[in-house]
């Protein structure tokens, strides 16, 4: 069977994902592991700061158990070989507003082999094939100590497979969706890989647009609960319509920016997502690169806990639980 045989049968579900497309990725991890995309200093100077909204209801922010694995930092961040390794991990949080309790991220499903991986692009699989270990988004609830029948509904950060297979194990469970990714994902001319659209499909659906005024450096934003404790802003490039989570909780504002960068060192750095699988993963490359610039100038007001940085996560746990022993 030759490889456009292969195609046919995945092209309900699968982007294309050319031989050109794949060589430009790898030519570009090559090129920017030696020359790293370089800031750019007067767009970062260009940014306003408007500022965190006012309000004083505040959410509780629980990151959910995963398992990590080691990679390479340059496969992770453009040209950064120090530390040699960095803990990579696909996590999901819980947020407790006195209004609801929700889902960001909802994970993995427990087959995670048979329903996503399968449906993977060869040489998206040799990048991002989960650890055999990984914890299921059941399983790593019930580790958290938390029902799933106290969850009111799930809010992704974007529409890609490891943010959302999870949900193949929650039927039925509401979804809230930023508009435009509803619409690219689901109505687009191919699918995200890995059965994204049977996740978001049969459930009620409720889609929001970013209606409100800029915040921080962030241009748009909408206000979920009406309160300020929880503002999803704009963060498109990865995916057109990717968000970020801005929460007000006890400890200070926490944002949770989904693969806007995989890793805070790309934060910290000013340094765009490795080439491969980078250009594979980002939707649109500048547009992304402008939204770390927009994460790279909030750094110290706000704490970033990207979905795949594994120590961000560990650290917010950790700091959780060290002020609750303090406090008992
Ligand atoms: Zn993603």
């Amino acid at each position: 069977m030759g490889h456009n045989d292969n195609r046919t049968q995945m092209i309900d579900a699968v982007a294309p994902l050319d031989a050109w497309r794949c060589c430009r990725s790898v030519g570009s991890a090559v090129t920017g592991a030696v020359r790293p995309r370089r800031p750019d200093r007067r767009f970062l100077a260009s940014l306003p700061d408007h500022g965190l909204p006012r309000g004083t209801t505040t959410v509780e922010l629980t990151v959910l158990a995963q398992n990590a694995k080691s990679v390479p930092t340059a496969a992770i961040v453009e040209g950064i070989f120090a530390p040699r390794r960095i803990e990579s991990a696909m996590m999901a949080f819980v947020v407790r507003h006195p209004k609801a309790t929700f889902l960001v991220d909802p994970g993995i499903c427990a087959d995670v082999e048979g329903q996503v991986v399968a449906e993977l692009p060869h040489i998206l699989r040799l990048a991002v094939r989960p650890p055999k270990d990984i914890i299921d988004i059941r399983e790593s609830l019930h580790r958290s100590a938390i029902d799933p029948e106290t969850i009111d509904f799930a809010l992704p950060t974007h529409l890609h497979w490891d943010h959302v297979a999870g949900l193949l194990d929650l039927p039925d469970l509401p979804l809230r969706l930023h508009r435009p990714e509803h619409d690219w994902a689901m109505a687009g001319p191919v699918a995200p890989v890995g059965g994204v659209r049977r996740a978001v499909r049969d459930r009620p659906l409720d889609r929001y647009d970013l209606d409100g005024p800029p915040v921080l450096t962030f241009a748009r934003s909408h206000d979920l609960f009406g309160d300020g404790a929880v503002l999803l802003v704009d963060l498109s490039g990865h995916t057109p319509g990717s968000i970020g989570l801005l929460l007000r909780t006890e400890r200070g504002p926490v944002l949770l920016p989904g693969d806007a960068v995989w890793h805070n060192l790309q934060v910290e750095e000013l340094r765009q997502k490795s080439g491969y699988p980078g250009i594979l993963a980002d939707n649109d490359r500048t547009e992304t690169w402008r939204t770390v610039h927009r994460l790279h100038a909030i750094r110290g007001a706000v704490r970033i806990i990207p979905s795949h940085d594994h120590r961000a996560a560990c650290a917010w746990h950790d700091d959780l639980h060290a002020a609750r022993s303090r406090q008992s």
